[in-house]
């Protein structure tokens, strides 16, 4: 073997190790972040257009936050990757739908009634326990009800025979289902038809290229589709006045994103929230 090749294998291996290294921190660190309270929900708001053109707050999303020390330790999209892996995502789904019904209860409190969107993620979709847990922690009252679930597109592509059932089960309960990331997968019309959707959630990577060639077009697509199916819209990632123009334009129901309110902590979102419902 030569000199050059074995250099690359070893640097490959190196690669696999350093990765493993992380898997394996991330791994035990979770385990003590939900034991020590080290994991939050943060809340941003969405917004719509009311009948005086004011945008007001309809909803908020709830996202997963890592924090220790006052710091975030890591991404979501990273550490709920490992989760799935190997399987804690059933406890830390688990932790987010009490804790989500813990501010639910706080916001009531204050008066504020928004509806909250919960991601799910497929895996925890998957698992044969999750109807009953959910039924489990949301009680019976009217606590299913103003309660969105966030599940992305591609857990269609998993089965879409079992995600048509899991859905309509949800929906039994009162609550309403976003299919998130929208534009990223591939689902079809004939699916989406078929299934009991009432947003969509499309996707930043559309939103951050509204106005350059083409994109509006795809956007236009995608709400005049979700228009004929009786389904709304959120854009996601609106930055700016301009997309926010644009993407009203094209016929986006509500909007989200850094340029109304970051994900911010509750308590925060309480104090604020009269600010916020004056943009
Ligand atoms: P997502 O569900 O698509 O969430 C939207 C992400 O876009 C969030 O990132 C949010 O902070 C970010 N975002 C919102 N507005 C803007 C904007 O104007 N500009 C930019 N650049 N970004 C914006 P975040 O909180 O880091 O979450 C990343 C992903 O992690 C989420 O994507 C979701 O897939 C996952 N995640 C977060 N919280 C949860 C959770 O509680 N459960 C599950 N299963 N997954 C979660
Ligand atoms: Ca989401
Ligand atoms: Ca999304
Ligand atoms: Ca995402």
């Amino acid at each position: 073997v030569k000199e050059k090749e074995k250099g690359g294998f070893l640097f490959f291996s190196q690669e696999i190790e350093k990765k493993n290294k992380k898997f394996r921190e991330i791994e035990t660190g979770l385990r003590r972040a939900l034991v020590n309270n080290e994991l939050r929900l943060y809340i941003q708001p969405i917004f719509r257009e009311s009948n005086n053109g004011e945008f007001v707050i309809t909803k908020g999303e709830l996202l997963l936050r890592w924090i220790r020390n006052n710091r975030i330790v890591y991404p979501p999209d990273e550490f709920i990757k490992v989760a799935e892996k190997n399987g804690m995502i059933v406890d830390v789904g688990n932790w987010i739908l009490k804790e989500a019904y813990r501010i639910r209860q706080k916001l009531i409190e204050k008066g504020i009634y928004i509806d909250l969107c919960i991601n799910i993620s497929a895996k925890q979709l998957e698992n044969k326990d999750f109807l009953n847990n959910i039924k489990y922690l949301f009680d019976e009252k009217n606590i299913l009800e103003n309660w969105i679930f966030e599940i992305t597109e591609n857990v269609l592509i998993r089965d879409f025979n079992i995600s048509t059932h899991i859905f309509k089960e949800v929906k039994k309960l009162g609550i309403k289902i976003a299919l998130d990331d929208f534009g990223t997968g591939y689902s079809s019309i004939n699916y989406l038809s078929q299934l009991p959707i009432d947003y969509i959630k499309i996707d930043r990577s559309f939103i951050s290229k509204a106005g350059q060639d083409g994109f509006n077009g795809v956007i236009l697509a995608i709400t005049s589709m979700a228009k004929s199916l009786g389904v709304k819209t959120v854009a996601e990632g609106v930055e700016n006045k301009e997309q926010l123009k644009l993407l009203r334009n094209l016929g986006c129901d509500e909007f989200q994103g850094y340029f109304f309110s970051k994900p911010i902590d509750v308590e925060e979102f309480i104090r604020n929230l009269n600010l916020l419902n004056k943009i």
